[in-house]
């Protein structure tokens, strides 16, 4: 058993190989529910050939919301060894990635260097996270990971309290992105895929358009000029959010026009979704799927 404060919960569990009994309820062996070339990132990240995606099981932020409800809060899927887990990422260059992503791996952050240890990919690794993450966790891996694509989901601290009760969110995560801005420094992007850099993704909330007209101007003010951002309008009603009915919808284009107008005016460069993106079939099947 290991005490835990790998995130900013900074719990101080204990967590056995297989189960854990803090927050994030993880053990410190990493479960993933799919690990498949996945077409509907930036297009910078999954290019033609496709993102080498490794989705964990398990959350330590949690968010009402999640689009990817049923593996963030069940920890359903194949328990990896870090060997495993190298053998997965080979496979996945094989097949054609474009890079090595780790979706939601902050609560595995320790093995996941441990395979990066066994098996360093000749493409970029990606680092695929909600945002909320303590400094010292991401400068370990920083020497490992090529990509950052934090979410900044909440500037408002309320809002971050309300939703994944997680008031410092709004601090942490920007602190933790500028962190990660320094540590890609200047990015690269070679014949249209990103081989080094940082990508922040801001997912709009319905009824929520104060949040992320803050979140821009958080970006905006406080991180790097240049810094690509990711407006996503994809956010279709998910999770466990009964006791929040203004969550239970989609985006309005009205609400989505004022968020791009405000990234307009503050000069935000990046990638925007189409309005019409808002479907549950940009969630991917959490079916175990691993390169055999
Ligand atoms: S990773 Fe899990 S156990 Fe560790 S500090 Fe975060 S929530 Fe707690």
């Amino acid at each position: 058993m290991k005490s835990c404060k790998l995130c900013p919960r900074m719990c101080g569990a204990q967590r056995g190989r297989l189960r854990g009994e803090g927050f994030c309820g993880c053990g410190t062996q990493p479960v993933i529910s799919r690990a498949a070339l996945h077409m509907w990132e930036e297009p910078v990240i999954s290019g033609s050939g496709g993102s080498g995606t490794i989705f964990f099981s398990g959350c330590c932020l949690g968010c009402v919301f999640c689009q990817n409800y049923s593996i963030s809060s069940e920890l359903r899927g194949r328990t990896v060894t870090p060997e495993g887990l190298a053998e997965i990422m080979r496979e996945l260059e094989k097949q054609g990635a474009h890079n090595i992503s780790f979706v939601t791996g902050t609560h595995y952050a320790e093995a996941i260097i441990r395979a990066l240890e066994i098996y360093r990919p000749q493409i970029p690794t990606v680092w695929n996270s909600g945002g909320y993450e303590r400094v010292e966790t991401l400068r370990a891996l920083s020497d490992y990971i090529d990509i950052w694509l934090p979410d900044y989901k909440f500037a408002l601290p309320a809002v971050a309290e309300k939703y994944a009760h997680a008031p410092d969110y709004p601090s942490v995560a920007l602190e933790a992105i500028q962190f990660m801005c320094d540590s890609a420094g200047e990015k690269v992007i070679e014949n249209g895929i990103m081989k080094r850099g940082v990508i922040v993704r801001h997912l709009v909330l319905p009824n929520n358009v104060r949040n992320s007209v803050a979140a821009l101007r958080k970006i905006s003010g406080e991180l790097p000029r240049g810094t690509l951002v990711s407006i996503m309008s994809q956010y279709t009603p998910a999770g466990s959010i009964s006791a929040f009915p203004e969550l239970g919808r989609r985006l309005t284009s009205a609400e989505y026009e004022k968020v791009l107008d405000t990234a307009d005016t503050l000069g935000i460069d990046g990638f925007r979704q189409e309005l019409s993106s808002a479907a549950e079939e940009y969630v991917p099947a959490f079916d175990l799927t691993v390169p055999e």
